[in-house]
């Protein structure tokens, strides 16, 4: 029986040909051609850039096609304080990013609200949207970012595509 953690990259090579799972092919392209939308709030997004340029070389997991354009996203990474003012963009931005996406909270502010117990400060952006990943830190280095996009693509490698696509389908013809 397959266990969960065979779900995800589990193809094998017998002879000349390739042998795999619809799931775990689909899984892959899309772990691998993860694109960002920055969603830079604050002084995260300084990091963020950084996170983009050569020195990371973030293209080495297929995520250096960062996009302005929600349309064009896969993975919201929220980088800086989520206010109350800004709260409600950030989750229409998110609405409007097509399915399958993902959310990387990236620092204290984003996760938690960070060093603003305020009024004017939403305590997480988990509040509006669901977050995958945290990254920890004010703000995190460029690594632990990477690091959180690994992990994503781990998590995504382990996604049921197929049954996913069989209940949504299924609620469509229900509706
Ligand atoms: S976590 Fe720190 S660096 Fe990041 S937005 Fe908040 S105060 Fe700025």
């Amino acid at each position: 029986m397959q266990t969960q953690s065979e779900i995800g990259y589990n193809s094998k090579i017998e002879g000349d040909v390739v042998v795999t799972t619809v799931d775990a092919a689909l899984n892959w392209f899309r772990k691998n051609s993860v694109w960002p939308m920055p969603m830079g709030l604050a002084c995260c997004a300084i990091e963020l850039m950084a996170v983009g340029a050569s020195r990371f070389d973030i293209s080495r997991f297929g995520s250096e096609v960062m996009r302005f354009s929600p349309r064009q996203a896969d993975c919201m990474i929220v980088a800086g304080t989520v206010t109350y003012k800004m709260a409600l963009s950030v989750k229409r931005i998110w609405d409007q990013m097509p399915e399958p996406k993902w959310c990387i909270a990236m620092g204290a502010c984003a996760s938690t609200g960070g060093m603003y117990r305020s009024y004017a400060v939403l305590q997480g952006v988990d509040q509006i949207v669901p977050v995958d990943i945290y990254v920890s830190g004010c703000p995190p280095r460029p690594e632990a970012v990477l690091d959180a996009l690994m992990k994503l693509q781990n998590k995504i490698s382990k996604e049921p595509v197929l049954e996913k696509l069989t209940i949504t389908n299924l609620k469509k013809e229900a509706a």
